[in-house]
């Protein structure tokens, strides 16, 4: 029958480590996969042994050490959480930080709660479902490298006011004590890695000469003129010196303009903004004083569902993450998927085309039908209905592809009591996403058992390429996330919700989708990833690995991957799977592509019968784990 994460933790607990160490740091160096067949059970333990002390898993091993160092000192999760997004700021600037914002999924242990904080950003109140559309061209959106690098595409930040709320209600340090780390490697300056040297290239940093941001972010990662290099030092004292300011006065440095006339972060970022590359006359950034003031974090219910007997929860709207992935669960439950006897199995033709053909199913409706609904009323709880669902199964068959006009949103209103239910038939949303592949995700658990997952991120790596003059903060790209047109039609021939369509103080659509799995009301895994659209295949992949393939943490994490994001596009997969399975999926008519890495993803595993922490990070990145015994 199918392996569960029961037996993965079981046969995790028989791998004790062989000393006494406190703690041990994986640094995993490897940058992309190299797996060859993936990799079972059987065939031995890729990460490190657990600990009960707690742990830290992140992209950047030195993030990790930050994490454990507040653990070690007596934090709980949060309190790790809050160092380690900060730290991540100085180290990882290209993916995340106070210019961005996220989700942070917390488990408190001792009352059994998941929410999540989240600091998505928001539209400017000046914004609107046209604020993309060319004006020299109606009904064209400005080109994409324009529209994310431009002012426009900032959304107000939510990064430092989501920890800062966090910390709060449910963390014991202080906001200042949070961001001692991050202000040290920012002003001592920490060794560059291989993965920032390929990075610092990327032609955000490299165009605009004369606009005082992009050459703020020039001077900051092409120091005298020459692109960083692996192993130079990077200090940077503005972004310290944004940092220490945020420790000093708290989070109104950065929310309220004049708070500080010293460090005037808050109107620095309006002024940052107002930067375009665009030609647009009304194309330069729409943001004020009083956005930045009235930004509310959100304190949300995770989108819960099961599977095979395990409680998922994840990423409610804002995002589409928890909803598609656990559509896709929901969509794939009914197939053996680890059952090679039957002709499915890991990497087996039948259970990738499942997997893709769920994907596609998923997508339309993601298309159509997921955004913010704080600003939408959207059928969130039909779209993952058992009687919904059971409507979507039959289109699936292993042995074929569905044709495109198949592979369409299907109507989940019936099935919600909350949705209007019209004689609507519906529009064809666009097929193809165009978000970003950057962000950073990673976990955190401590020793009384409360977990934190977080996925962090300026949208665009480097986000819009606009850093805050004097202050060393990149502003991020996230409106892009938007529809970047209008979507939305009334007309009930042709109806859609415009779900994802931009809107003053609207937070854009996003696919980041921390996510927990749960027995017995413990949590027994979570994790999330990067990578856009495919964030939601690629935390499905894991799950499935540890549900139905019976892998461990990190077999999880390192088995090759499959992704498709929209209905009609074509699914991407890592190099490692069965070439002939992959053969098969062509003959079925599937155009499969390689284009790369899919995702990074911190995980953790915790044994429910002797809560033994295990965690994992990801060789497609530089990734980290801290175990503390
Ligand atoms: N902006 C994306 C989202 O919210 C994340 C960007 C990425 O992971 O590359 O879904």
């Amino acid at each position: 029958m199918f392996s569960s994460l029961r037996s993965i933790v079981a046969h995790l607990a028989r791998r004790r480590p062989a000393g006494l160490f406190m703690v041990a740091a994986l640094l995993l160096a490897t940058p992309l996969l190299a797996l060859g067949k993936p990799a079972t059970a059987e065939q031995g333990q890729l990460g490190i042994p657990g600990g009960h002390g707690g742990l830290a898993a992140t992209s950047e091993p030195l993030a990790a050490k930050v994490g454990a160092r507040i653990l070690r000192g007596g934090g709980n999760a949060v309190d790790a959480a809050a160092a380690v997004a900060f730290a991540l700021n100085v180290i990882e600037p290209q993916s995340s930080g106070m210019g961005g914002g996220g989700f942070m999924m917390i488990h408190l242990a001792k009352s059994q709660e998941t929410f999540v904080v989240d600091s998505r950003e928001t539209a400017p109140a000046a914004s609107g479902p046209r604020m993309f559309e060319d004006p020299a061209k109606p009904g064209e959106a400005i080109a994409w490298p324009l529209r994310s690098t431009s002012g426009f595409a900032v959304g107000v930040p939510g990064m430092v006011k989501g920890i800062a709320t966090a910390l709060d209600r449910w963390g014991t340090i202080s906001l200042a004590v949070a961001l001692a780390p991050a202000i040290h490697l920012a002003e001592s300056g920490f060794l560059v890695t291989p993965r920032l040297e390929g990075s610092v290239t990327s032609k955000r940093l490299t165009s605009d000469p004369g606009v005082p941001a992009y050459e703020a972010a020039r001077t900051v990662f092409h120091p005298g003129g020459k692109p960083l290099a692996e192993n130079d030092l990077l200090v940077q004292p503005g972004l310290a010196r944004t940092l220490r300011a945020i420790a000093k006065k708290g989070p109104a440095v950065v929310y309220t303009c004049g708070f500080d006339p010293a460090n005037d972060i808050a109107q620095a970022i309006v002024d940052t903004q107002r930067a375009t590359r665009a030609t647009n006359p009304s194309g330069t950034g729409r943001m004020t004083c009083d956005d930045l003031t009235s930004y509310e974090v959100a304190i949300r219910q995770p989108v819960e569902s099961t599977y095979r007997g395990y409680k998922m929860v994840s990423m409610p709207p804002p995002s589409s993450g928890g909803l598609t992935v656990i559509q896709i669960l929901k969509l794939v439950e009914p197939f053996p998927m680890g059952d090679a006897d039957r002709g499915f199995g890991f990497g087996s033709p039948k259970t990738l085309n499942v997997m893709i053909e769920a994907m596609r199913l998923a997508f339309a409706d993601r298309a159509l039908w997921m955004g913010d609904t704080d600003f939408v009323a959207l059928p969130v709880k039909g779209l993952i209905d058992d009687r919904y669902i059971a409507t979507r199964q039959p289109l699936i068959d292993p042995t074929a592809r569905m044709s495109n006009d198949v592979a369409v949103a299907g109507d989940p209103r019936p099935f919600d009591m909350a949705a209007l239910v019209g004689e609507t038939k519906l529009a064809r949303a666009s097929l193809l996403d165009a978000e970003g592949r950057n962000t950073t995700h990673f976990t955190v658990a401590d020793g009384d058992g409360n977990v934190v997952t977080y996925t962090n991120t300026i949208e665009s790596a480097w986000g819009t390429g606009l850093m805050v003059p004097g202050f060393g903060f990149l502003l991020n790209n996230e409106l892009t996330d938007f529809n970047r047109l209008p979507a939305a039609n009334p007309d009930p021939d042709d109806y859609n919700p415009g779900a994802n369509d931009a809107a003053p103080g609207k937070r854009p659509r996003s696919s980041m989708a921390p996510t927990m799995i749960f027995k017995d009301g413990k949590p027994l895994a979570a994790f999330g990833s990067p990578g856009g659209s495919s964030i939601i295949n690629s935390v499905l992949n894991v799950t499935l690995n540890l549900i139905d393939h019976g892998m461990t943490v990190q077999e999880a994490v390192d088995a090759p991957r499959l992704s498709q994001t929209s209905a009609a596009g074509t699914p991407a997969r890592e190099i490692g799977f069965d070439p002939g399975a992959i053969q098969a999926l062509r003959d079925l008519g599937h155009k499969v592509r390689v284009p790369g890495a899919i995702g990074s993803v911190q995980a953790i595993v915790i044994d429910p019968h002797d809560k033994r922490q295990y965690g994992a990070a990801d060789r497609r990145r530089t990734g980290g784990v801290v175990t503390l015994r």
